[in-house]
């Protein structure tokens, strides 16, 4: 039925239910008439205003429960889309769109009120040997259960976000340096305690943090590839830990 309403368009649909109800009043009208014979005003006038009521009683809930129906479908759909759009379906944690977003509007709230905040950059190690040992569908279950632990371990004013395939990120608004390099010890804790079901064998992981403070806030680009660059740092001094951003490492 949705198809015919967007094939018809607008217009040419309300003409047509308007027909229909039409249609509908009448054939009412003449079934009541012819079903009755009716004779005398006074009796006509009871009859008229009996159909008067009768007629859209009948026509406009067929009509009505129809178009009602459909807002209530585009409602659950638009709501579907919005959940698409912000969040991995995957993690659960926000989609690289959605965390961009909601961190550049914290950074600029950051800076009229000139609060610090701290980014982590994180990456999940040897991903593809997963992947390549147990599977694609192994490799998801790992994912899946990273994005579990980041929203397990942050606050619910912390953005978590997936940045890319086994790339993710960590907005701590009000968190400094310090706070920020514990947090990131109890997320290398909680991957040292997760298993994961590999095609018979335990999968154990684990993850390369890069850590940047920022006392006075720049933009969310700029703090993500100062963040990034940490990471590198992480990678290259043999993974499975957290390297703070330092200027060096612009070097
Ligand atoms: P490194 O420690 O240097 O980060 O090595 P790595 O193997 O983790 O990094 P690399 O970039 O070489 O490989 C990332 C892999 O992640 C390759 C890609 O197939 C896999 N990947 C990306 N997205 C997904 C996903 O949604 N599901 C699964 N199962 N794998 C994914
Ligand atoms: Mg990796
Ligand atoms: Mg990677």
């Amino acid at each position: 039925m949705t198809e015919y309403v967007i094939k018809l368009g607008r217009t040419k649909t309300i003409i047509a239910s308007t027909l229909v109800s039409i249609l509908f009043s009448v054939i009412i009208t003449l079934l009541i008439i012819f079903s009755l014979g009716i004779a005398g005003i006074k009796l006509k006038v009871a009859v008229g205003l009996l159909i008067a009521v009768t007629a859209p009683l009948i026509a406009a809930p067929c009509i009505s429960w129809f178009a009602i129906g459909l807002i209530f479908k585009i409602h659950k759909l638009e709501e579907k889309m919005r959940l698409l759009a912000t969040y991995d379906y995957l993690t659960g944690v926000l989609s690289r769109r959605a965390f961009m977003e909601q961190s550049n509007y914290i950074c600029r709230f950051a800076e009229r009120q000139g609060l610090e905040f701290t980014l982590l950059a994180i990456d999940l190690d040897h991903f593809k040997k997963i992947n390549d040992q147990y599977g694609h569908a192994a490799g998801d279950r790992v994912l899946k259960s990273f994005g579990k632990i980041m929203r397990q371990i942050s606050r619910e004013s912390d953005l978590a976000g997936r940045i890319g395939g086994e790339e993710f990120a960590l907005f701590l608004p009000a968190t400094n340096a310090e706070k920020a390099t514990a947090f990131a010890e109890r997320l290398h804790q909680a991957v040292r305690e997760t298993i994961v079901k590999g095609n018979g064998a335990p999968i154990t992981f684990t993850a390369s943090i890069g850590l940047a403070y920022f006392p006075k806030t720049v933009n969310i680009e700029k703090a993500l590839s100062m963040a990034d660059k940490a990471l590198y740092s992480a990678k290259k001094n043999g993974r499975n830990q957290t390297v703070i951003y330092d200027a060096e490492l612009e070097n």
